[in-house]
């Protein structure tokens, strides 16, 4: 059976003590949780060393927000997959909207991520999403099929099941507009209608696809309640400890 996971992406916030503050509620509030989903924390690459100490004394994974698409050498700021690998990292988001928009990470450069991180056994939690006006001129599903089809679909069936799917409408993200219940489905559906298309129905019903975009702890049963949503991407809510450990005990 696939998992459920709700994986906290703190993007580029917090000092070294606020992240150590964080990271520590969200382990000691979780230990006195009987848990239905895996519970991932994403702190910036600088506080990986940190998060991981925790993660070892609880039931939290990490995973970095960014890799480089090189293996290593002479590219001054980046991190490798093979660095990440030998902190035992486990998983590396691949493919966020802002880093599609700020840096101009093309559907190209993610593949090429995506085989990095599983070169060295990380899983990739890559990122799918429609704008706004793609939605509004309803190409929506054309989008996601396209970034499916460019950052993944290169993979065989075996690599392949190594990967999370993150639906994150770029409209949703951090705005406060949340999907809702039937758009998120209607949408996680669909990607599991292609995942099965290109390899099988067994690797559809065993990935794991989250929900992205102003996932609350008010929203998420809701969401997370769809046969197709298995869980949340969360950015302004795993900032707060209680928010984002009441996001983890979501499901039913
Ligand atoms: C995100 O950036 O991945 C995200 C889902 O952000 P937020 O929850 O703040 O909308």
């Amino acid at each position: 059976m696939r998992k459920n996971i709700v994986a906290g992406n703190w993007k580029m916030n917090k000092s070294f003590q606020e992240a150590e503050e964080l990271i520590s509620s969200i382990a000691d509030e979780l230990d006195e949780k009987e848990l239905k989903c895996d519970v991932i924390v994403c702190p910036p690459s600088l506080y990986l060393e940190m998060a991981s100490d925790y993660a070892d004394e609880s039931v939290l994974s990490i995973a970095a927000q960014n890799v480089s698409d090189h293996n290593n050498g002479a590219y001054t700021g980046e991190i490798s997959a093979s660095m990440l690998g030998s902190m035992e990292i486990a998983y590396c988001i691949v493919g966020h909207s802002e880093r599609r928009k700020f840096f101009n990470e093309t559907d190209a450069q993610l593949a090429k991520k995506v085989d990095q991180l599983l070169d060295y056994n990380l899983k990739p939690v890559f990122c799918v999403g429609e704008q706004l006006e793609e939605r509004e001129s309803n190409t929506q599903f054309a989008v996601v099929r396209s970034q499916m089809e460019n950052g993944l679909f290169h993979l065989n069936n075996e690599e392949f099941l190594n990967v999370i799917v993150a639906y994150e409408p770029i409209w949703a993200i951090g705005t406060g507009v949340v999907a809702t219940p039937d758009q998120a489905q209607e949408m996680h559906s669909f990607i599991r209608g292609l995942i099965s298309e290109k390899y099988n129905s067994e690797t559809a019903e065993q990935t794991t696809i989250l929900y992205g975009g102003s996932c609350n702890p008010t929203n998420a049963s809701t969401l997370f309640a769809n046969k197709d949503v298995d869980g949340g991407l969360i950015g302004g809510a795993s900032l707060k400890a209680d928010d984002f450990v009441k996001i983890a005990m979501s499901f039913e």
